[in-house]
């Protein structure tokens, strides 16, 4: 059933994101504090409207998509002040699980029903509407929100109670970052042992080192086509961004009084290669600095081994 959308933070993954809600019938009322993120907007169906609240004004449901906690307990504040009960409230950011539960109960109290339900799978992701979705909220929520969650992605999953969406992101991308580096140390070992790196790849992609960070994101040349290694590290998944998450698991875990010993070292290595300037690098290019350095000589003649 077609739904009238305010949709709040039309940056690089929310512009696409609402666009795909309005290419899938709905009406979609866009907001963003940048200039030229409304432009795109305008030229992908969204109607652009002055201020978030007036995204917001009429809506069945209104969708942020903001950069951090914050930015969306400011938003959530200023819009639970003025939609009426009922309205449905969904914050696809990534954010702390505290900001995520202060959001629902702003929500709750002015009888909004709403869901926690951040992404995975990047630009690319939003671009082309397969996102994963993981969600926090009752069971009431996510069904009202789960044909507009399936009009951005492909895969979304109803994680729990208020919060359990990001608890899930979170949890995710510290594997991610923790399994990055491990890959990416086997693969610097490997070749100081003089070990080619599509030996390593064949053996360990077979073998009880396989894993996403080595098999669909190889962070060497060669391997996998498809992987930034083989772009000069574009992202793809920016480093700063890795950081970011696994400050927030970080945090989680200090709050729940969680023992995450390899999680920290990431986040400390993240922060490192982020302060050295390659924060806006795709994350695999952290085997650059784990290497002591840039890439070898070898690397080109190695990738085609
Ligand atoms: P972005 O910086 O491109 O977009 C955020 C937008 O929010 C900006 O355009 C900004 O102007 C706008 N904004 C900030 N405060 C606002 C306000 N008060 N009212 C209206 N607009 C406001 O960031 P992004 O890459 O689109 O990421 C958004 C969220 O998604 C972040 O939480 C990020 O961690 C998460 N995320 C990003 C990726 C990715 O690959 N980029 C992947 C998964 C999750």
């Amino acid at each position: 059933m077609a739904q009238t959308i305010g949709f709040i933070g039309l940056g690089n993954m929310g512009g696409p994101m609402a666009a795909n809600l309005a290419k899938a019938g709905h009406t979609v009322r866009g907001f963003d504090l940048v200039a030229a993120s409304l432009d795109a907007a305008r030229g992908a169906g969204i109607a652009v409207a002055g201020s978030a609240l007036e995204a917001a004004d009429g809506a069945d449901v209104v969708v942020t998509m903001l950069p951090a906690g914050r930015h969306v307990v400011e938003v959530w504040t200023a819009l639970c002040e003025r939609v009426p009960a009922g309205t449905l409230l969904i914050d696809s950011s990534t954010v702390d699980v505290q900001s995520a539960r202060r959001a629902h109960a702003l929500a709750e109290a002015r009888g909004c029903p709403a869901i926690d339900a951040p992404v995975s799978g990047g630009t690319g992701g939003a671009r082309a509407g397969t996102l994963t979705f993981m969600a926090g909220g009752t069971a009431e929520a996510f069904s009202r929100a789960e044909p507009l969650l399936k009009a951005m992605g492909k895969s979304v999953f109803h994680c729990g109670a208020a919060g359990a969406g990001q608890a899930a992101k979170i949890c995710n991308n510290m594997i991610l970052g923790i399994s990055m580096i491990g890959v990416c140390e086997a693969f610097a070992l490997g070749e100081k042992l003089g070990l080619s790196r599509q030996a390593l790849f064949d053996v360990a992609s077979v073998s009880s080192g396989q894993c996403w960070s080595l098999t669909s994101y190889c962070p060497v040349p060669g391997p996998v086509p498809a992987s930034p290694a083989n772009n000069g590290y574009r992202p793809g998944f920016a480093a700063s961004l890795m950081l970011k998450d696994l400050r927030l698991a970080q945090s989680a875990a200090a709050t729940a009084g969680a023992a995450t010993p390899l999680g920290a070292e990431a986040a400390q290595l993240y922060a490192l290669f982020e302060a050295l300037g390659h924060g806006g690098e795709d994350f695999s290019g952290i085997i650059r600095m784990l290497r002591g350095g840039e890439a070898p000589a070898a690397e080109e003649t190695a990738a085609s081994a």
